[in-house]
């Protein structure tokens, strides 16, 4: 199973460029779709999802055409909303049994086997009497994978879901969602490096409506090595060192701040080689994207 994105374009009608002729394969799994905010995943997700049009491409998932077949893709889609925003005054149990209805599972006994089974999934099968309204972030997003998962769709999309949840509920959310990657394609978009470097196996890093990079994240750190280095610097050296070379990051630490620097060599004996973790390549694909010349 794999969906197969081939120069996907979108322009809003105000003139903005969300994707720019978008290509990835997409294997079954965890993908992680990193980006800035704006960078235009969730207009890539929406379309994905069926709920907006692209301008021009091809989205294909196994056999279907997922820009025309829409209603065959919606009934082996799940789809986590960036703002899923229903959390009524209805017991999750209740709900998810009316979402499941709308989705159209089966007769009563099986829908209500399934929505017993979704609800242990998510571990929320303890707490299925309480309103959903009054759910923790964490268990409100358990709560939004249990709906996306009625009906087993093979092509699972969770747009931005760790953002807001404290450290214990971003865990146990990873765990889930680890769970899930074995047997569907399951579409994570996140700004948040981590995610991706914990959950993925593979990945793109998007801005702009661009893809900049895909791979897995082995091998995007590992072809980063001996072009990151880092130096301890005062705060007011910074400026003059963004000057003269390519800094991609700079974090602080007892006070001071540690800075990595994209250079094919050591720019001085100052500097210290880096093992380049996700979040330099992400930051180095950022700022070669930044150095780039652009075009009008
Ligand atoms: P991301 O999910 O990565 O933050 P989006 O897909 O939401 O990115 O946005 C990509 C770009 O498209 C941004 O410049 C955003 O302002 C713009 N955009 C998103 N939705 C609309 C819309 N409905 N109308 C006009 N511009 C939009």
């Amino acid at each position: 199973m794999a969906l197969t994105i081939q120069n996907l374009s979108k322009t809003y009608p105000n003139g903005t460029q969300a994707l720019k002729s978008v290509s990835l394969t997409i294997p079954n799994g965890m993908f992680g779709l990193l980006g800035p905010n704006g960078a235009g995943k969730s207009s890539l997700m929406r379309t994905l999802a069926t709920l907006q049009d692209a301008d021009t491409g091809h989205v294909q998932l196994d056999g279907l055409d997922v820009l025309r077949d829409k209603e065959a893709v919606r009934r082996v889609l799940g789809y986590l909303p960036q703002e899923f925003g229903v959390y009524p005054n209805v017991s999750a149990e209740e709900l998810l049994d009316h979402f499941a209805i709308l989705k159209g599972v089966g007769n009563g006994r099986e829908r209500k086997e399934m929505v017993a089974a979704l609800l242990h999934q998510t571990n929320l099968y303890e707490v299925r009497k309480k309103y959903v309204g009054g759910y923790s972030g964490g268990m409100k997003q358990r709560f939004g994978i249990a709906q996306a998962l009625l009906g087993n769709p093979r092509l699972l999309i969770v747009d931005e879901p760790t953002a807001g949840l404290d450290p214990a509920e971003r865990n146990r959310f990873h765990n889930l969602l680890s769970e899930l990657g074995e047997n569907l394609v399951v579409i994570l978009s996140t700004h948040i490096v981590g995610d991706v470097a914990d959950l993925c196996r593979s990945m793109a890093i998007i801005n702009k409506g661009e893809v900049l990079l895909t791979g897995d994240p082995l091998t995007v750190m590992h072809n980063l090595t001996g072009q990151v280095w880092r130096k301890l610097v005062e705060k007011a050296e910074l400026p003059a060192l963004q000057a003269s070379q390519q800094v991609i990051s700079s974090r602080l630490f007892a006070g001071k701040l540690v800075v990595h620097v994209l250079a094919d060599a050591a720019p001085d004996g100052s500097y210290e080689a880096v093992r380049p973790d996700l979040e330099d390549v992400y930051f180095a694909e950022i700022a070669r994207y930044q150095a780039r010349p652009q075009l009008a």
